[in-house]
């Protein structure tokens, strides 16, 4: 058997992706040159040794990274992220990311982010509770529910957040709001596990209405089929009336024209199979994926998908809808908005988990336990507003959204900066 085909990433550093976009929108509110080294630089960043006990008896050694981008405007807040290729440069342009989506989203958060470089697949369960007890003992000094309070990412979920909870609680007390995106039994929120997903619809129902590209019957196409995949897909086939006709994880993809039977394929892949073993449609390359043409395109997987090498030039889409975060590298962007395809940018897109993230925390702080209707509609109203924003002041500026999305975030977070006196 040949091993699965690893569709290309880009080898550009996640740091100099949001760099270049942050210096566009940095000019166009003409930040001081000190502010922006201030909001480009990492508040604090922990590397860790992560010495763990595999099954066998021997002591595996992982490196795990924390890094607190911005607490101007709050605790800081960020997912941990379990991945081979998680590295400093990776968590550093994620941490940053962070900082703007909590900015934009106006939530009382700054912006951190966690990864441990290993393939937790290769793991064994006991192995992965190990690993990630051990992780969060070595940076729980930096933790806390008024410091930073973690979240799941890729290959992490509610039962990984169950051990972080566990272990911080152990040293500090039972502290719920210490870690968010738990298991609904353990002070998780309702509706947290769907929230990304959720929010990306919402995001895309307004786009909808204001450029007069319907959601119902409208083709889509998604990269991913983990939490934000997974759950868009099925909101969209349920709730917008969308035709997902595509979607891939790490496996391979699956394509019907049709549009796929999504409740059909969700059941498939909750027995850990790939999407692309399902006989709803035909099975397809992960380089495939970006050659169907589609109304919307959704990367919902990884960071460096888009690229001017890969796919840029060739995509056949009316817009990108950026529900992972950094898909697009700043030289694709360039060849997308030249080609006058518009690009939905990932803070604002996908903003929906933080933002219920939020209401998790606050639930926790006030011992007190919202419906799934009240965290909808809250959701709902946060994100369209964000949204509204952010397509007005692209108007207003002849601005690609990504820019007018930034513009907004950094000025919330220089104006905390100087109000703390910096
Ligand atoms: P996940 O681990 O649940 O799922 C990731 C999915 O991507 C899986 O289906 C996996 O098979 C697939 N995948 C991995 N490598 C791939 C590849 N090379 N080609 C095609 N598919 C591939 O992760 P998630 O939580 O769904 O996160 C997905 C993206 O969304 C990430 O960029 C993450 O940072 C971002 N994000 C997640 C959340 C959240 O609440 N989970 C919030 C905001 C942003």
């Amino acid at each position: 058997m040949t091993a699965p085909e690893q569709p290309q990433r880009t080898t550009m550093s996640g740091k100099s992706i949001t760099a270049s976009q942050f210096d566009r929108a940095a000019n166009l509110i003409n930040l001081e040159g000190y502010m922006r080294r201030i909001l480009l630089s990492p508040f604090r960043e922990v590397q860790v040794e992560v010495p763990v006990r595999m099954d066998d008896g021997r002591i595996e050694v992982f490196t795990g990274y924390r890094i607190q981008h911005n607490g101007a405007r709050g605790p800081c807040k960020g997912g941990i992220r379990y991945h081979p290729e998680a590295d400093h440069d990776e968590v550093l342009g994620l941490a940053t990311i962070m900082t703007w989506k909590t900015a934009l989203m106006d939530i009382p958060f700054g912006g951190a982010k966690g990864g441990v470089t290993v393939d937790p697949k290769k793991l064994s369960r006991l192995e992965l509770e190990r690993l990630t007890r051990r992780f969060t003992q070595r940076i729980s000094i930096l933790l806390g529910p008024y410091r930073d309070v973690p979240a799941p990412d890729v290959n992490t979920n509610p039962q990984v957040m169950a051990w972080i909870l566990d272990e911080y609680s152990s040293r500090h007390g039972y502290t719920p709001a210490a870690v968010t995106g738990k298991p609904v039994s353990l002070g998780g929120s309702l509706g947290r596990d769907e929230a990304t997903g959720r929010g990306v619809m919402y995001v895309m129902t307004e786009y909808a209405r204001d450029f007069g590209l319907p959601l119902k019957n409208a083709r889509v196409v998604i990269q991913g089929f983990g939490n934000v995949g997974s759950h868009l897909a099925r909101l969209l086939a349920a709730e917008a009336g969308a035709k997902v006709v595509a979607v891939s994880d790490v496996n391979g993809g699956v394509y019907n024209d049709r549009g796929l039977d999504v409740p059909g394929l969700l059941a498939h892949a909750a027995g850990g199979r790939s999407v692309s073993e399902w006989p709803g449609g035909k099975a397809i390359t992960n380089d495939e994926l970006w050659t169907i043409p589609c109304d919307w395109l959704v990367p919902a997987a990884l960071g460096g998908v888009i690229t001017r090498e890969a796919n840029a030039k060739t995509l056949d889409c009316k817009v990108v809808v950026e529900a992972a975060n950094a898909p697009t590298t700043p030289i694709a962007d360039l060849i997308l908005a030249d080609r006058g395809i518009p690009v939905i940018p990932d803070f604002l897109a996908n903003a929906g988990g933080v933002t219920v993230s939020y209401y998790e925390w606050a639930q926790n702080l006030q011992q007190y336990r919202w419906t799934h209707e009240q965290v909808n509609r809250e959701l709902q109203a946060t994100i369209t507003r964000a949204y509204a924003g952010v397509r007005d002041l692209a108007k207003e500026k002849g601005a690609t959204l990504r820019t007018a999305a930034y513009a907004i975030a950094l000025q919330r977070v220089a104006e905390a900066e100087r109000l703390r006196g910096n």
